[in-house]
């Protein structure tokens, strides 16, 4: 890397990573949503003693103890749901919804590639096929062309994604789901407290959840919920938490369909700390909100730059502020803009996801043993397709486009904000620079 042609740490205004000053000489504080309340609700469940009270077979604590149920039931009335069941992690919830929704081995699941892992790997769980659809540039969500274009004999469900906190487009999606007979379920990890015409994201699908990991809006540490308002999903989904397969003799369930169980159950430490977490999250998601309106404001006019959408009936949780750049009119690629920020003293940037169908697992497909099941087992009636190209808009905003501010990692004050507004204002008047400077590395 050649610097010396541009080292200009004499001149005021020069880029950090040009030799400048940094535009925030700061740390900001760490995001932090557990307080005094908190603390108490955990100190509380330990003078009890009763860390859990889950027994894993058809017994009166057999839906666990009484911080999982309060706890449960304090979401049910939040999400104006009629079950909410309460997992270790909203992995775990994913699997048992998959599970509920009783696929057969073979079937095939529609999934967004522009995601966590955990969204595909639920489907993958029950020998049934994550299928890669792609996603739309307005809000990152699946592009509902392209799961129709996916629809095969073989399609059961769709799992869609709120990714960065935007509700998917739930009336079009269902009116797709009706056409083609699928079930849909809402991973709305990233979307807590985020509204769909009045009513919350996650709630509409037949079954949808939301993670307690100690990354998002609030946590437990580690935690999820499932929320629908089918009685037998839900009652499959507490089945498959809690060791189905010794549960239902004596329960007396006559449908053995997916009744393998786990250990996914929620402990009562957590459970108590959810409840407390419960009642602060609209006032997160609101901060968020009020944050993203200023970086919206202040960014807007910004040359190559796309400041967040929000589609008419939604609002937006903001886990992620996303920016989408035009390269060609920058003049300048996204790594250099990214490393130009992050010398700055904008940290908390991410370039997007990495596409799931790129990851190793699916372009070798190995994942259960050495010889490529479940794709290449019988039950496997096609060869779905995970190459390169397959996703071609998630691919791009990966490689080129995307760029994202992660507003749970920080508390950013309104002066944090404006100091976050400079630095981008201060790189994007040095563009010319940066781009020598990207020509001459
Ligand atoms: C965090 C996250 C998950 C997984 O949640 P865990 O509770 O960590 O298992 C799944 N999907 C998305 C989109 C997420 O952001």
């Amino acid at each position: 890397m050649s610097k010396c042609k541009f080292d200009r740490q004499d001149k005021e205004g020069a880029l950090a990573i040009l030799g400048g000053e940094r535009a925030i000489d700061k740390l900001f504080m760490v995001y932090n949503s557990l307080g005094k309340e908190e603390k108490q609700a955990a100190i509380g469940v330990l003078e009890t003693g009763v860390l859990s009270q889950f027994i894993g077979g058809w017994h009166e604590h057999f839906y666990g103890g009484p911080k999982v149920r309060e706890f449960e039931r304090a979401c049910e009335t939040y999400f104006d749901i009629k079950h909410a069941v309460t997992f270790n992690s909203l992995t775990s919830g994913l699997i048992s919804a998959v599970g509920a929704i009783g696929l057969e081995p073979g079937d095939e699941v529609i999934v967004s590639p522009w995601t966590m892992c955990a969204s595909a790997t639920a489907i993958l769980h029950w020998n049934a096929i994550p299928v890669f659809a792609d996603i739309e540039t307005e809000t990152f969500n699946l592009d509902l062309k392209s799961v129709e274009a996916n629809i095969s004999p073989y399609t059961k469900a769709i799992i869609a994604v709120d990714i960065f906190g935007h509700p998917v487009d739930m009336d079009a999606l269902m009116t797709l789901a009706e056409k083609y007979n699928l079930k849909i379920i809402s991973d709305t990890a990233q979307a807590p407290s985020a509204f769909y015409k009045e009513q919350y994201a996650g709630t509409l699908a037949d079954i949808g959840g939301y993670s307690l990991n100690y990354h998002k809006h609030i946590h437990t540490g580690e935690g999820g919920i499932m929320v629908t308002n089918d009685d037998e999903y839900a009652e499959k989904m507490r089945l498959i938490r809690n060791h189905a397969e010794a549960v239902v003799g004596s329960k007396g369930e006559t449908d053995l369909v997916n009744m393998v169980g786990y250990n996914f159950r929620l402990g009562e430490i957590e459970s108590a700390i959810g409840i407390e977490q419960l009642k602060k999250l609209p006032d997160f998601v609101m901060r968020r909100q009020i944050i993203a309106e200023q970086l919206s404001s202040g960014l807007k006019n910004l040359l190559g730059l796309r400041t967040p959408i929000i589609k008419p009936n939604c609002t937006h949780a903001y886990y992620v502020y996303p920016i989408l750049l035009n390269i060609d009119l920058l003049g300048v690629s996204r790594q250099v803009i990214f490393d130009a920020l992050d010398a700055e003293g904008v940290s908390g940037l991410i370039q997007g996801y990495v596409n799931l169908h790129l990851l190793p697992m699916y372009q070798r497909k190995i994942a259960y043993g050495k010889k490529g099941f479940p794709w290449t087992a019988e039950f496997c009636k096609r060869n779905v397709n995970y190459d390169l190209g397959v996703c071609p808009v998630a691919e791009q905003l990966h490689r080129e486009t995307f760029l994202g501010y992660q507003m749970c990692l920080y508390e950013l004050t309104d002066d944090d904000v404006q100091l976050v507004i400079y630095a981008f204002k201060k790189v994007w008047s040095n563009l010319g620079d940066l781009s020598e400077y990207e020509k001459g590395r």
